[in-house]
């Protein structure tokens, strides 16, 4: 299969060949078809294989046809991992005029909060820094914006770390939203949110 195939549009497909990425792995394979089409998915994949882009692509190609209406966030466990995030969507989004924003810890909250007064299309974030911000400031009119939530590295996610962060922010963003869980484990915790799904079109699992 090739990108086109998955549903890709052309400009999308070439800032991959610029990339010298020309053929999708198969998490991508799996993944960007049901997420164009508007479902929700848990895809098990390690870092390396692809996963980023399994989701920034479809994201992306929905940004494009609804400048005003798509916001995804990005939730993942490191700093590290939230920077890696956003330079492939920015290589990928060099054809729309993405704006994204990292929220981690460790940097200054003033500065990221300017960045999330401006709406930006995709907020990559660490669950604590996210927490303060929604806290101490005027975000939750950013954040109900939002119909994608991306979940990366959902088993260290969905661990105890994390767990208070993940129900304040779960609790602040609309229920009404495309949810991307991307795991390299299949945790317990994971199993049971897979069974609350009802429609079992919703989960692919690679
Ligand atoms: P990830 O699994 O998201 O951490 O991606 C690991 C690396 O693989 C990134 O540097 C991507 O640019 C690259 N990559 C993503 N998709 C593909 C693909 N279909 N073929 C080859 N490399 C890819």
């Amino acid at each position: 299969k090739t990108f086109e195939e998955l549903g890709l549009n052309s400009w999308l497909v070439d800032a991959l060949k610029a990339m010298s990425i020309n053929f999708p792995s198969e998490i991508q394979k799996a993944c960007i078809p049901p997420i164009l089409k508007g479902k929700d998915c848990i895809g098990g994949a390690k870092t390396g294989s692809g996963k980023t882009a399994a989701f920034a692509l479809p994201i992306l190609q929905k940004l494009s046809e609804d400048p005003f209406g798509v916001f995804a966030l990005i939730l993942t466990p490191t700093r590290e991992l939230a920077f890696q995030i956003a330079d492939q969507f920015r290589v990928l989004g060099k054809g729309i005029n993405l704006k994204e924003c990292v929220v981690v810890g460790g940097l200054d909250m003033m500065s990221q909060a300017i960045q999330l007064s401006r709406k930006p299309h995709v907020v990559i974030a660490t669950p604590g820094r996210l927490v303060d911000h929604i806290n101490s400031s005027a975000i939750a009119s950013c954040l109900g914006r939002i119909r994608f939530l991306v979940l990366d590295e959902a088993d260290r996610l969905l661990s105890d770390t994390f767990v208070e962060d993940l129900a304040v922010i779960f609790d602040t963003i609309p229920k009404e939203r495309q949810s991307l869980l991307f795991t390299a484990t299949m945790t317990e915790n994971i199993m049971q949110l897979q069974d609350t799904q009802e429609d079992s079109n919703k989960k692919p699992f690679v």
